[in-house]
C-alpha cells in the first residue's frame, strides 16, 4: 500500500525537488544486494517500488548531479569496500510481465530470469530458455547483453524503456548491442523496462530446455562470483577464444589464495571465499598483467566496478 497520492508525487517529478516521500534505506550495503557479497554502502539507496518511484529518484538525483549506480540482480557487480559516493537506485521491486500479444511480453527491469521463465512456461511462450540459470533481472542482462550458449538477449529485444530525465523508447537498433554491451552502459539511465519477443511453445518443451540448460551449468563453479570476470576474446578472424582457457593456459587455475582465489574448474571464475573487494581487484589486476606477460593478450573485464578501488 503505498502512503502518497501518486499525483503529488508525479509533480514533485515535475518540479525536480522533494522525493522525501520514496523512502531510503539507510542501511544499505552493496555485500548485501550483490553475488559477490562484497561492498560497502552509499551515500544513499532507494528501492523503487514503482515506475513513479523510479523516474522520481532517479530524476532528483540527476537533477542534483549526483553521481548514480543503477543496481539489478548484482550479478555482475564488484563494489568497493568503501562504498560509493553516490545515489544507488535499486530495481528490484519494479516487478513483473504484461503479455501484449501472442508474440511479445512487456518486462519490469527488476524481474528476475526465473520468475520470467515461469511465467513463460506457464503461458507457453518460448524462445527465452537459453537464459535459465542466470542469477540477474532482465534490466541488468539486457544492459549487459547476456546470454548463455552463444544466444544473447538482443536477439529477443523488441524495444527497451528507458528513463534519462524522460522516458525514451529505444528500439533494438537505438540500443547498439554488441558482445556483452548495449548503449545503456554508456549513457546515464535507468531501464524501466523491456519489450521481449517470444514465440508460442508447448509448456513440457519449454520447461524440458530449461532443464537441459539448468543441467548444463551445474558443473560451474559453486562459491560466490560474479561469474566470468574477463569478456572472451576475439582473435584475428573474428572468432571468440573464451578467456577461462586463456587464463587456464597461464596456469593460472587456482590461483590466489583461501580468500580469494581463480577457480581450479572454470578459470574465468574468480571466488571470494571471505576475503575483501580489494583483494578481488588486486587478483583481477595479478591475472591481467601475468597473461598480458605470457601471452601478450589485454584481457578486459565483464565485471562491472562500483566505487573507488
Ligand atoms: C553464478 C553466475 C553465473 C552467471 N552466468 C552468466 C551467464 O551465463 N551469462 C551472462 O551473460 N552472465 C552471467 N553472469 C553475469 C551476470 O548475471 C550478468 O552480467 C547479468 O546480466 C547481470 O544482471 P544483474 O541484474 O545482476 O545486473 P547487475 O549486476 O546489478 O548490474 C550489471 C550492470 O547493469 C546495470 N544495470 C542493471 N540493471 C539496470 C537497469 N535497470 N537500468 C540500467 N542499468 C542497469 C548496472 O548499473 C551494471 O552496470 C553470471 C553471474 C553469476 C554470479
Amino acid at each position: 500500500m503505498l502512503s502518497y497520492n501518486r499525483r503529488q508525487l508525479e509533480l514533485c517529478l515535475r518540479a525536480g525537488k522533494n522525493i522525501s516521500l520514496v523512502p531510503a534505506d539507510p542501511a544499505f550495503k552493496f555485500s548485501e544486494h550483490t553475488t559477490y557479497g562484497l561492498g560497502g554502502g552509499a551515500s544513499r539507496a532507494y528501492f523503487p517500488r514503482n515506475l513513479i518511484e523510479a523516474r522520481a529518484v532517479f530524476g532528483y538525483a540527476r537533477s542534483r548531479g549526483e553521481k548514480i549506480f543503477v543496481l539489478g540482480g548484482g550479478s555482475d557487480v564488484l563494489a568497493s569496500d568503501g562504498g560509493f559516493g553516490g545515489v544507488v537506485i535499486g530495481t528490484q521491486k519494479l516487478t513483473g510481465v504484461l503479455r501484449l500479444g501472442s508474440g511479445k511480453i512487456f518486462c519490469l527491469a527488476g524481474t528476475k530470469i526465473s520468475p520470467l521463465l515461469s511465467y513463460c512456461q506457464k503461458h507457453w511462450l518460448g524462445g527465452l530458455e537459453y537464459l535459465a540459470g542466470i542469477p540477474a533481472t532482465v534490466g541488468g542482462v539486457v544492459c549487459m547483453n547476456g546470454g548463455a550458449g552463444g544466444k544473447y538477449i538482443s536477439s529477443n529485444v523488441q524495444s527497451v524503456l528507458v528513463f534519462n530525465g524522460e522516458d525514451v523508447v529505444l528500439s533494438a537498433k537505438d540500443c547498439n548491442f554488441t558482445y556483452k554491451h548495449s548503449t545503456m552502459r554508456d549513457i546515464e539511465c535507468i531501464i524501466l523496462g523491456v519489450v521481449l519477443k517470444v514465440e508460442p511453445s508447448e509448456g513440457s518443451v519449454i520447461r524440458s530446455r530449461i532443464s537441459e540448460r539448468l543441467a548444463n551449468r551445474w558443473t560451474l563453479p559453486k562459491g560466490r562470483s560474479c561469474g566470468c570476470v574477463f569478456k572472451n576474446v576475439r582473435n584475428g578472424d573474428g572468432q571468440f577464444i573464451s578467456a577461462g582457457k586463456i587464463v587456464q593456459d597461464c596456469g593460472l587455475a587456482g590461483f590466489g589464495d583461501a580468500r580469494v582465489f581463480v577457480s581450479p574448474e572454470h578459470c574465468n571464475f574468480i571466488i571470494n571465499n571471505g576475503g575483501s573487494a580489494r583483494e578481488v581487484v588486486c587478483l583481477i589486476d595479478k591475472v591481467k598483467s601475468i597473461v598480458k606477460q605470457r601471452t601478450g593478450i589485454e584481457l578486459e573485464e565483464e565485471v562491472v566496478r562500483v566505487g573507488e578501488f
